[in-house]
């Protein structure tokens, strides 16, 4: 042991108040290193390696917490990106809710997992107890329906697609995928997904030994999203074709522009060819908490399964996400029983074994976020700040059309802004730099072979004055640097 850092926490007044000073003082230094209201330090990425490279990696002897810590504090946390500041807009990547940082305190000091119920007692209880409420938030019934925490949106989907695949051979093909692997006609098999959706679903099918070429993309229309005469043409060419249509996905707010399919034109077709139908909706799930915007999404309870992200548009630390289903019998695809784990005997008593749902085995309890924000919150704080970002984005997107120096292709769903200062893509690339520099962090994306600039401003504590004042320095930074 070094110094006097207690190895492990436990019962004991000494160990406690050294742990409870160990927190004071992280909290200090991570105070220290909000030196302003910037979201990074600007610092170049050569520079940041040699720093970081100079920090060994395992000394002979511990240095102790406290020097450790001061070390962290000089030279890696400045250089932390500070979700928090509102000068960060790029990507679906929040900031984190006061109240759940809390939780992951809570989390780490205890350390269940969810795997099974004695590893976790209160953690599966609760657990089962927020996917109930969730099932019921997004319009699917809890008796029926079933669903797990997952490590986020590419995880959820792939959970979805594992289980729409072997619906659909066991349906189609009297096919057990789970004991036999991929059937006879698996190059056959298809996934049907807008063009701008995101790459998590070219992913899972790799990994499910369909590949890249599995996943059909169908052409979105002007707004972005999902165009249903080209995706019925698709099925009807394909099927003659004799391929295997199994699954579509519509996404609820895609990455970049926050466009939301036509879900319920979508079902018809999914129906018509047997067919399951995902809603990944890792972004755009947070308008469920909107009175004022939730029923753009009100189509989700049409899918058979969802994709929901704590860690985007509900403020949470990372990783918090979910998988929800409709009918429980979909989540039977991860089922397996482990002497040593998940005996059947215990399930018989009332010992509920999460990891019979899930792909992972040790699972944080990530539930305990959302439960602490929601109880926190309450319907109408997260009511208000969705609505924020939401209007914030209209904001912008008003403001920007207005404007000749831009142009602005797409109207915001969500809270994504999509635009470009109307000049060649090197000028909108170097004023994307200079913000960086300057420790304001945009996106940048690509729309119609165009460099485009990208906010997404689900920060509630934005303000319309911040707005226009980024707005006014993309303006001014793209006269400079044309
Ligand atoms: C972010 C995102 C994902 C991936 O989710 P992760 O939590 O980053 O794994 C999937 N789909 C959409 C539409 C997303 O925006």
């Amino acid at each position: 042991m070094s110094g006097n850092d207690p190895v492990l926490l436990s019962n004991t007044k000494e160990v406690q108040e050294r742990f409870s000073e160990m927190i004071r003082e992280t909290l200090t230094s991570i105070f220290n290193s909000f030196s302003d209201d910037s979201a990074f330090s600007g610092i170049d990425p050569y520079e940041l390696r040699a720093k970081i490279g100079n920090l060994g990696f395992l000394p002979e002897e511990g240095k102790g917490f406290e020097k450790v810590l001061e070390e962290t504090e000089k030279e890696i946390m400045p250089h932390l990106l500070r979700t928090w500041s509102t000068k960060y807009m790029p990507h679906l990547h929040s900031p984190v809710l006061t109240e759940t940082i809390c939780s992951e305190l809570i989390i780490a000091c205890f350390n269940d997992s969810l795997d099974s119920w004695d590893q976790g007692p209160a953690a599966t209880e609760m657990e089962e107890s927020m996917i109930h409420g969730l099932l019921g938030l997004f319009g699917f019934s809890a008796d029926k329906g079933d669903g797990c925490f997952t490590s986020g949106g590419s995880q959820s989907n792939i959970s979805a697609i594992i289980a729409a695949r072997d619906w659909y051979c066991a349906r189609k093909f009297g096919w057990d995928v789970k004991l036999n692997g991929l059937p006879p006609e698996y190059s056959k098999l298809r996934v049907y997904t807008s063009e701008i959706s995101h790459f998590s679903m070219d992913k899972a099918s790799h990994i499910l030994g369909m590949g890249y070429n599995a996943v059909r993309k169908i052409p979105v229309d002007s707004t972005c999203r999902i165009d249903l005469g080209a995706f019925e043409k698709m099925l009807e060419e394909d099927v003659a074709a004799g391929l295997y249509p199994y699954c579509a996905v519509a996404t609820f707010g895609s990455t970049d522009f926050g466009s939301i399919d036509d879900a319920a034109g979508m079902r018809k077709l999914c129906d018509r060819y047997g067919m399951h139908l995902h809603a990944d909706a890792a972004y755009g799930s947070g308008l469920i908490m909107s009175q004022k915007y939730k029923e753009r999404i009100g189509a989700i309870s049409m899918c058979d399964s969802i994709t929901v992200d704590f860690h985007k548009m509900f403020l949470m630390p990372i990783s918090c996400s979910a998988i929800l289903v409709k009918d429980r019998e979909l989540l039977r695809c991860f089922e397996l029983h482990a002497d040593y784990l998940n005996r059947e005997e215990d399930e018989e008593d009332g010992y509920i074994n999460l990891v019979g749902k899930s792909m992972q085995t040790t699972r944080r309890f990530d539930a305990l976020k959302v439960f602490m924000a929601f109880q926190t919150r309450g319907a109408n704080g997260y009511a208000e700040i969705i609505d924020k970002s939401v209007g914030n984005a209209k904001y912008m997107f008003d403001k920007i059309s207005r404007n000749p120096a831009f142009i602005a292709p797409v109207e915001p769903k969500l809270s994504s802004v999509v635009f470009a200062l109307d000049a060649v893509d090197e000028v909108n690339k170097k004023v994307r730099r200079q913000l960086l520099s300057e420790g304001t962090v945009i996106g940048q994306t690509v729309k119609d072979g165009r460099v485009m600039l990208k906010f997404t401003l689900l920060n509630p504590n934005l303000e319309p004055a911040q707005i226009d004042e980024i707005v006014d320095r993309i303006e001014a930074l793209g006269k400079q640097l044309s």
